[in-house]
């Protein structure tokens, strides 16, 4: 076996290409012996036989490409994309010889040739209405070159020279516009590539016998010559490779976005990875444990502000610490404990209203996700009266500084006290959106494991895994930062040592707080380089059936992880190595693997289900399409996937029941 560019290349494949040079090298001797001869004016018998033999040589390995290649690689195969290659071929090589002999009969049977290829390409991809603008995009130049070259001595040519320069500008045309399509890349690239050259070898076939001579000297007509049969003819063996890619790729349809749409995505995360470094992203100011809040509030003059939190959390006693330190310090507060699982305009509103009842003049998040979600939107809506929350949906819709913004989280996973998000759901239409703004961010953040320590097993493991996605996401995607890779890095440390710690032993303090930097660290690397699939898929699960977002994040995971495949492996490894999962001697394919049965053993030990009894094959088509316009083209993932390719990783998460 060897190794090529990612390919492995076996005894079949390497006898192939070694055959395919052959015959190419063949066609280029005899290409040049023929200009050579014919250029010396020896005999036009001698000169011919060196072009029969050229242009027979591209026929025969179009012909040992079909042969070899069904035989050896794809029998089943039989596409008539590959017979009608072969008979262009096979009639502009006749066109070749007619062309020595009778100059209009030989353009017009070439003119027949370029007609049978661009039926092939019709084969290959059926008509298009883009097809259509291509090819008037190719074939008017085209012809306007011939209308419009100043040293033309076309005759009675003329109108054929029009008509032929409009069939070979289609004929690029529509191999363009294949291009665009989901046809196998190398495959429609190379027929592309292999039509301009004998596009522009046709140019200057027109140059070099349409000149008029008294013009243009006979050195600058050579030139044509040279530029034409050295196009020609390497074109020529590109299209007879092509047939053999054909039944090699088997015309695969390579699933997932076009080219168009792919580049689309890619430019605009470059974008924004370009502007990541203007952008006002800023940390809040860590407070260490709740009993130092006052300092922070006498300091900014602030004497009074409404709590945001729920009622678990208050029935808990979680907030207890928090009203004494406040109490002893003589600052006075009131509290909102309407907090919902997933936060509604009416809480906000509620919210907003105590806080101006009260001239409240800071706000306290003490809560999950939820808590602090809704406590950052109610600070938009204080400084922004005016603006309604669903035209803050979005991004960049509120640029105004929020009052002073506390958030301590009671759960170690979503990293909201860090990021720019939060996600608000609409109770009369049912709609779910994020807001997003760099004035979001909380202005401090309380790590305190105390409020952590009475998590319940299925929200330690739960949240703790959305933490671990977080970091995940947002190391494998391609708009990274030393920072971001860094807290990635540091978040999956963290998780990997303290979470099942956390799980078994819930009240080790240590290892809690540590979670709780995790998701800190966690939530500052993806709130600059995002999260991925994983997320969107989970989003839409979380939409549709109400599955909690870190359950969902900790199944999927592993499944997306695993789809990436080798795209991902070398971040992976990265992970790997860096959270002693393998050893840094274990090649990058065996640490990343490793990296994906760490997670699935994680979750298997903290009783985290690998599927979803909920997902309904005939919701899939409404959550890929949700989840596809989340991801994209926002998401920097390493691999692209559009709806297809989505609604097959919502498939491997469906429960086979027995
Ligand atoms: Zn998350």
């Amino acid at each position: 076996m060897l190794k090529y560019g990612g390919m492995i290349m076996n005894k079949k494949k390497f006898l192939y290409l070694i055959i395919n040079i052959a015959f190419a090298v063949l066609v280029m001797v005899f290409d040049y012996l023929f200009l050579s001869s014919y250029l010396a004016k020896d005999e036009k018998s001698i000169y011919v036989t060196y072009k029969i033999i050229a242009s027979a040589g591209f026929v025969l390995m179009n012909v040992f490409n079909i042969i070899y290649s069904k035989l050896a690689f794809n029998k089943k195969y039989n596409h008539w994309f590959i017979y009608f290659l072969l008979a262009a071929q096979v009639v502009v090589f006749i066109a070749d010889i007619v062309l020595e002999y009778n100059f209009m009969l030989g353009a017009i049977v070439f003119a027949c040739g370029h007609l049978v290829f661009l039926s092939s390409f019709f084969i290959l991809e059926k008509i298009k209405v883009r097809d259509i603008i291509f090819m008037l995009l190719f074939s008017i130049p085209a012809v306007l070159v011939v209308i419009f070259y100043p040293y033309l001595a076309a005759g009675d040519m003329f109108v054929v020279l029009i008509a032929y320069a409009f069939i070979i500008g289609s004929m690029v045309g529509k191999a363009f516009s294949n291009t665009l399509s989901n046809i196998n890349r190398l495959l429609k690239w190379t027929v592309f590539i292999g039509v301009l050259m004998f596009f522009l070898s046709d140019m200057m076939l027109l140059f070099a016998n349409f000149t008029d001579r008294k013009i243009i000297s006979w050195e600058t007509i050579v030139i044509f010559k040279y530029l034409c049969l050295f196009l020609y003819y390497p074109s020529n063996i590109i299209l007879a490779l092509a047939s053999g890619l054909s039944v090699i790729t088997n015309n695969n349809r390579f699933e997932g976005m076009s080219d168009g749409r792919r580049l689309w995505c890619r430019i605009y995360q470059l974008c924004f990875k370009i502007a990541l470094p203007l952008l006002p992203y800023r940390k809040p100011k860590l407070i260490e444990g709740v009993e130092n809040i006052p300092a922070v509030l006498f300091e900014k003059k602030i004497n009074k502000v409404i709590i945001i939190t729920d009622k678990s959390i208050i029935n808990l006693g979680l907030a207890d610490n928090l009203f004494n330190s406040l109490k002893n310090n003589n600052i006075d507060y009131v509290v909102y404990d309407g907090t919902v699982p997933n936060p509604t305009i009416t809480c906000i509103e509620e919210a907003r209203q105590m806080y101006l009842d009260n001239k409240c003049e800071g706000i306290i998040a003490l809560g999950g996700g939820s808590a602090m979600d809704l406590a950052k939107i109610v600070g938009a809506r204080i400084v922004k009266p005016k603006q309604s929350v669903p035209q803050m949906k979005g991004l960049l819709h509120i640029h105004k500084k929020l009052p002073l913004l506390i958030a301590i989280p009671t759960t170690a996973g979503t990293g909201s006290e860090t990021t720019i998000a939060a996600v608000i759901t609409d109770s009369s239409t049912h709609d779910k959106y994020p807001i997003n703004d760099f004035s979001l961010i909380p202005h401090y953040a309380v790590l305190d494991y105390k409020l952590t320590l009475g998590l319940p097993r299925g929200l330690t493991s739960t949240t703790g895994m959305d933490a671990l996605t977080h970091a995940v996401e947002a190391f494998i995607g391609n708009t990274r930062t030393p920072e971001t890779k860094k807290m990635a890095i540091n978040a999956v440390k963290l998780v990997k040592e303290n979470l099942y710690e956390c799980y078994i032993n819930p009240t080790n303090p240590v290892a809690r707080q540590n979670m709780l930097l995790a998701s800190h660290y966690a939530g500052i690397a993806f709130t600059k380089s995002y999260v991925g699939y994983v997320h969107a898929i989970a989003h839409s699960l979380g939409g549709k059936y109400g599955i909690p977002h870190g359950l969902a994040n900790a199944v999927i995971l592993p499944v997306v992880l695993k789809e990436y495949g080798s795209k991902a492996y070398k971040k992976l490894a990265h992970l790997a190595y860096e959270a002693n999962i393998a050893s840094k001697d274990e090649n990058i394919d065996i640490a990343a693997n490793k990296f994906i049965s760490w997670i699935l053993e994680m979750n298997e030990k903290m009783n985290i289900p690998t599927d979803f009894e909920q997902i309904k094959e005939e919701d899939i088509n409404e959550m890929s399409l949700k989840a596809d316009s989340e991801g994209n083209p926002l998401y920097p993932v390493p691999v692209l996937y559009d709806k297809e390719q989505l609604a097959k990783i919502y498939r491997k998460l469906i429960r086979i029941s027995n």
